[in-house]
């Protein structure tokens, strides 16, 4: 089993590497956005509160997160597998917490440099079901998801205000939660510049070269 924290701001093509670093290593990929996104449409409790809060690209409170983040992980999946967290933790309250609930084997910090990331998140189109593609894909354009057949459409909070919120928590808070994984002896950073093929196998061998050299000692 594996327990991997993704950090990498939007756009940094961190959903796509998630789910195939989730396949390759067999762990369920747990995306805190993709969670709250289906509790909003579907309307529950979780989704009612938070739904402002993801339209202006702002971060949910602390204390929801760990409620969503802890019944998640309590489920019988991640007690075999582990898992591959995305999008969580984002502050270091939650980073804290996360290592009290659980022990975390490496978080990799998926590094693609700011003025890179604009233009991909303005050209980004997603499924309800979370699959991620281009505008000019003819997923994108069809508007119909090839995987699942769900409407492919842009995200509600990929709107140049909430984009720049969303890097601004990134750089403010998520930064910190990432120096302190570093002070834990947990961080690993991967240059995420590259087609997603070359980024994955980067990935994979810098998590393995990781963990092996942490089992040795
Ligand atoms: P994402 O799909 O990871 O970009 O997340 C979409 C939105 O969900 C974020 O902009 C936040 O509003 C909210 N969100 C997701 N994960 C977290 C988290 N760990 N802490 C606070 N807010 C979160």
């Amino acid at each position: 089993m594996i327990r991997l924290v993704l950090f990498g701001r939007q756009g940094a093509g961190k959903g796509t590497q998630a789910s195939m670093l989730s396949e390759h290593y067999k762990a369920p990929h747990i995306s805190t956005g993709d969670m709250l996104r289906e509790a909003v449409a579907e309307g529950t409790a979780v989704g009612t509160r938070v739904r402002a809060i993801l339209d202006a690209g702002e971060l949910v409170p602390d204390e929801t997160m760990l409620e969503v983040i802890k019944d998640r992980l309590d489920h019988d999946d991640v007690q075999q597998h582990g898992f591959l967290l995305d999008g969580f933790p984002r502050t270091v309250g939650q980073a804290k917490s996360l290592l009290k609930i659980t022990v975390v084997d490496l978080a990799v910090d998926l590094d693609v440099p700011e003025g890179l990331v604009l233009d991909r998140i303005s050209s980004r189109r997603v499924c309800q079901q979370g699959h991620i593609y281009t505008v000019g894909d003819h997923a994108a354009q069809s508007g119909v998801c090839p995987v699942d057949g769900t409407p492919v459409v842009q995200r509600d909070d990929d709107t140049p205000d909430a984009v720049t919120a969303r890097l601004d928590a990134y750089k403010v808070k998520t930064a910190v939660a990432m120096a302190y994984f570093d002070s834990q002896g947990l961080l690993l950073t991967v240059d995420g510049v590259g087609d997603p093929e070359t980024v994955f196998h980067r990935l994979v061998s810098a998590i393995d070269e990781r963990l092996d050299n942490d089992a040795r000692w």
